[in-house]
């Protein structure tokens, strides 16, 4: 075990460290036309000072000016932002696609706006339904935020977190309120708030934002039943129609999670497009099944003329080395770690 432990420990620095070596000479002989590459983004900072207040769990959250840098890296790069009635029209086969989503619908989302202004690029808010309706904080904020001021160490906070993402949102609310008392989820600033009604009615309006579905109690789907699934995404969908106007016809899984029945469900409310968080690249075209799981890469909060290449290849670091362990250990993937943690 020692042995495959340090094998293992090898090969995902040598992904990490010939990647950002081969990479570039990889995309340049591969290409990177035909594929659309989706970022999903949580939070965002006015600056590194916002972060550092710990207000809100950290989950590769970026600094506006990191954001600033992550779409003229893409753009320097001939990719196309688009939003996701663009798929449904169909793409350009020969041409290379971007999509950025935001999870959740924090209020300092609205940070991005100038520069989507700037660069005339679109984006979606997956907003969640009772937050903004409630003025509720998250609750995997709740627990980060407070536990980081009791001292607890990251890892601790994030198995507490862990172990509540088998349960359905009522148990979750339970939970906070004894364990952090009521009151727990009043938002302490604009760092950790959701957006407010109006705002949501501003994003809607504004010309390159989209609003998209994020259930109605962030709800992790598949520990549901197919009726309350149903009613998850048909009221979260309700609630942002009575509120914009408009019924999203996107919508992002809580957390990715997604099975069988989710899709059934979500096929039979009438979305065409569906965003999963399983990161990888979609090749063009995409197959009308598809559209209901598009995959998405976590936007990476390191540096992006460090990080862009491996997007382009359609793998993160973690992803790569996979890859490398199923080539040259064929068979034999289960004596390894995982190598990746994903939130
Ligand atoms: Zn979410």
């Amino acid at each position: 075990m020692q042995l495959i432990n340090e094998i293992n420990k090898g090969v995902r620095g040598l992904a990490e460290t010939l990647g950002f070596i081969f990479n570039p000479l990889l995309l340049s002989i591969k290409g990177e036309n035909s594929q659309l590459l989706v970022f999903y983004f949580h939070g965002l900072y006015q600056s590194i000072v916002q972060r550092d207040l710990n207000q809100i769990d950290p989950q590769k959250n970026m600094t506006v000016n990191q954001f600033y840098d992550f779409v003229n890296y893409f753009l320097n790069r001939n990719y196309t932002f688009i939003r996701p009635e663009d798929l449904l029209a169909g793409l350009d086969t020969r041409k290379r696609y971007a999509m950025i989503t935001f999870d959740d619908g924090y209020y300092n989302n609205m940070l991005a706006l100038p520069i989507l202004e700037k660069f005339n690029i679109p984006a979606v808010f997956f907003v969640t339904a009772d937050n903004v309706r409630e003025n509720k904080a998250f609750w995997w904020d709740v627990i980060y935020k407070n536990r980081t001021k009791q001292g607890v160490s990251g890892l601790q906070i994030q198995n507490e977190q862990e172990m509540l993402k088998s349960s359905k949102h009522d148990y979750i609310s339970d939970y906070i309120l004894k364990n952090f008392g009521e009151g727990a989820s009043i938002p302490w600033s604009d760092v950790d708030r959701p957006l407010t009604e109006t705002e949501v009615k501003i994003l809607s309006e504004h010309p390159h934002a989209v609003v998209g579905n994020h259930t109605f109690h962030h709800a992790l789907l598949p520990n549901y039943t197919k009726d309350e699934i149903e009613v998850e995404i048909l009221s979260a969908n309700k609630y942002i129609a009575d509120l914009t106007g408009i019924t999203p016809s996107s919508i992002a899984f809580p957390n990715g999670y997604y099975n069988k029945i989710v899709l059934d469900v979500v096929r039979e409310a009438g979305f065409r497009v569906a965003f999963s968080a399983v990161p990888g690249k979609n090749k063009l075209p995409i197959e009308s099944n598809e559209l209901l799981c598009i995959k998405r890469f976590i936007a990476n909060n390191n540096n992006i003329k460090n990080y862009g290449s491996f997007f382009r290849l359609g793998y993160t670091p973690g992803s790569l080395y996979n890859r490398i362990k199923e080539i040259l250990f064929p068979g034999r993937m289960n004596e390894f770690p995982t190598g990746v943690t994903s939130k």
